[in-house]
């Protein structure tokens, strides 16, 4: 989501520009508030309800549907706003259509159920400039927030600025307000100067912003996703990461090359998006300048493309009969460059008391699961003496 801060800004905006006479405060001021409703569902996140469920985050808050019953809340509402229904109805809808169209342009987490009670899937814009927020407060008191901000500045806040001077200018050349002798025009002229010069200004920032690291050949990106055993391996690992995967070049271009539900070349960008929130960590090998010559990384990309016909290791099992992420990773690291990340541990290492992963082993192993099967957790290697971490959002 954008900020609490920012799901205004568009009634704001048309509030500014169309004026009080227009759209009563107490109207505008009810909008404003609907336009961050949406967002009181991740309450649902606490009570344990997974963020890809309908009632969960942007789930059946983040509908069109629910934007109309909001539409009609407004309407219902109108002799107490001191407005007419269908005005109220209106404004009320866009709050919350805003709210979802916004969410939609963020570049993180997961999209929203624009469509639901049609359809549950979780949609996004094809264009997402707007940087997702983090959710927990922790976080957004953080460099992360401040990029965060800086994106809306650009991307909500500057174009609600410039939807109040159209407004401005519109009503005032169609009353004919603008007398020549009147200041109006050339002061919404330097407003537009302004509103260009901060685009230019909060643009090169948030370059800035990006180009702190560039990703090179080894690198290991880590990501959460509660997406299905999600949570299981949160639980038996007691780590938030879930998923990991190592960046090559081929043909010219960086990916990430992961283990998903077979091995797949995905697009850094794309594979950043995919994780909760957008958050990911990137990891690198310490001294790897030393260590990953160019005919060590020739051979780490032999030694990953040997496991490109494998398929997803559902039971994570060592051998090469099938592969998961973290496995992946080892593997081409220690086949590759005869590094091994981390020791390898056993099943029996890690906690499974949690109920959700009794349930998992259960569905997956029935009486064949053996405490002893050796393995490799994203969190070894995320904790791995060997790495250093070079970016965390
Ligand atoms: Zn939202």
């Amino acid at each position: 989501m954008p900020t609490v801060l920012s799901h205004p800004a568009p009634v704001l905006a048309l509030g500014a520009g169309l004026g009080f006479t227009r759209i009563p405060a107490r109207l505008l001021l009810l909008a404003a508030f609907f336009s961050i409703v949406p967002d009181f569902d991740v309450l649902s996140l606490r009570l344990g309800i997974p963020y890809a469920d309908i009632f969960g985050h942007r789930g059946l808050t983040h509908s069109l549907f629910f934007a109309v019953l909001a539409g009609c809340l407004g309407a219902g509402l109108a002799p107490l706003l001191h407005c007419r229904r269908v005005l109220a109805a209106l404004l009320l809808f866009t709050a919350v259509a805003c709210h979802i169209a916004l969410d939609a342009a963020t570049s993180g987490g997961q999209g929203v159920a624009a469509f639901w009670p049609f359809s549950s899937e979780r949609f996004f814009l094809p264009w997402r400039p707007i940087r997702v927020s983090p959710i927990s407060l922790h976080a957004f008191f953080s460099t992360r927030g401040v990029a965060v901000l800086l994106s809306e500045l650009r991307w909500v806040w500057l174009p609600a600025l410039g939807l109040v001077l159209f407004l401005r200018l519109w009503l005032a050349l169609a009353s004919k307000i603008c007398k020549p002798h009147a200041a109006c025009p050339s002061r919404l002229l330097a407003a537009a100067v302004c509103v260009g010069l901060c685009l230019l200004l909060t643009g090169k920032m948030q370059a800035e912003d990006r180009e702190t690291f560039q990703f090179v050949e080894g690198d290991i990106l880590f990501q959460s996703s509660s997406y299905g055993q999600g949570r299981a391996i949160q639980l038996a690992t007691k780590s938030r990461y879930t998923h990991c995967g190592i960046v090559f070049k081929r043909n010219e271009r960086l990916y990430v090359y992961e283990a998903i539900n077979k091995m797949a070349w995905t697009s850094i960008e794309n594979w950043i998006r995919r994780g909760d929130n957008g958050h990911y960590v990137l990891m690198r090998l310490k001294d790897r300048d030393r260590f990953l010559t160019a005919e060590k990384l020739a051979a780490m990309y032999a030694a990953g493309e040997e496991l490109s016909s494998k398929t997803y290791d559902l039971l994570f099992q060592w051998t090469d009969d099938k592969i998961y992420c973290s496995e992946l990773v080892w593997k081409i690291y220690a086949r590759g460059a005869g590094i091994e990340l981390a020791p390898l541990k056993k099943f029996q290492d890690y906690n499974l008391e949690a109920e959700t992963v009794q349930l998992l082993i259960k569905q997956r192993y029935g009486q064949n699961f053996s405490l002893e099967e050796r393995a490799v957790s994203p969190d070894d290697l995320l904790h791995s003496p060997l790495l250093e971490k070079v970016y965390g959002n």
